[in-house]
């Protein structure tokens, strides 16, 4: 049912394009990012955070929720399920729990305390046969209260890490989590370039996806990016639908207040944002 982000990401990597991950918060945005994806015939990977893990009643209930609607929904697409930041102790709770993917990132640890437990956790996911990600030079922005500062990552470093034969790789090139300020100054494309030289066929992760113009994702693919994550974007496409819904006093007329009338704004605004991710990274009819 679920499967590991491995053959997706190599086959995106080979096809020039990406594969999106797109975060879930309840049960709304798992059913919109899984529609979405099977509507678009695409491969997809739902991220989870440690918050929302802890949001949705832990990683056993999530899984659970998710191979439910995969089968409920009659969905045939590659669907990976993913730990987004995970810290050691979380990554191994996820591989547990049934997880088919899990990020460790061990980039506020020294280089060496980053390798040795990346290391562990490669040899683990291979046997389990669960794709990994690492992380190498922190991701600007904030999640879940880890403050990045946006550094670019050092290829030597990326190199010591895919080389031990992680599934996929996070570097920071200039990307932050969240919402991108007026006087950001893009990202470093130099800098992926050095990375993607030195990491051969590694996928390569971009974080903070939203907000980044279309043109420089299209560059960051074409310079070895093969999973792009997006999580703010579908939360203010879903606020700004659930706003629009209140604030016509729909919730108020008939039965609009029914959470099935009053989120549907909210989920159909997910969908419209997964799609036209799906079709910025040219993951449609990858599946
Ligand atoms: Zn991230």
């Amino acid at each position: 049912m679920l499967v590991s982000a491995k053959e997706m990401l190599n086959k995106a990597k080979e096809g020039h394009y990406a594969v999106g991950q797109f975060n879930i918060n309840n049960l709304e945005w798992t059913k919109a990012i899984l529609l979405t994806a099977q509507e678009m015939n695409s491969p997809v990977i739902l991220g989870v955070s440690e918050g929302a893990g802890k949001y949705m009643c832990g990683y056993k209930t999530i899984v659970g929720m998710v191979e439910g609607m995969i089968e409920g929904l009659g969905i045939t697409v590659p669907v990976a399920l993913h730990l987004d930041h995970g810290s050691y102790e979380h990554a191994y709770k996820c591989i547990e729990a049934g997880f088919s993917s899990v990020m460790f990132d061990g980039s506020h640890y020294p280089i060496d305390e980053n390798i040795e437990k990346t290391k562990e956790l490669v040899a683990v996911c291979n046997e389990k046969g669960i794709s990994l990600e690492a992380e190498v030079g922190s991701i600007g922005g904030e999640e879940d209260g880890v403050v990045g500062a946006g550094e670019c990552a050092d290829p030597a470093e990326c190199k010591m890490i895919a080389d031990l034969g992680v599934t996929m790789l996070a570097a920071g090139i200039g990307n932050i989590h969240g919402k991108y300020p007026a006087n950001w100054p893009g990202l470093s494309f130099e800098t992926l370039e050095a990375i993607s030289n030195q990491t051969g066929d590694m996928p390569l992760v971009l974080h903070g996806g939203t907000g980044i113009p279309a043109e420089m994702i299209q560059k960051a693919i074409s310079l070895g990016v093969s999973k792009i994550n997006v999580n703010t974007e579908c939360q203010l496409s879903f606020a700004a639908a659930t706003r629009g819904y209140i604030e016509a006093g729909k919730d108020l007329q008939g039965k609009g207040f029914d959470p099935r009338k009053l989120l549907a704004p909210g989920t159909e605004a997910i969908k419209a944002t997964v799609r036209e991710k799906i079709e910025l990274f040219g993951s449609a009819n990858k599946a």
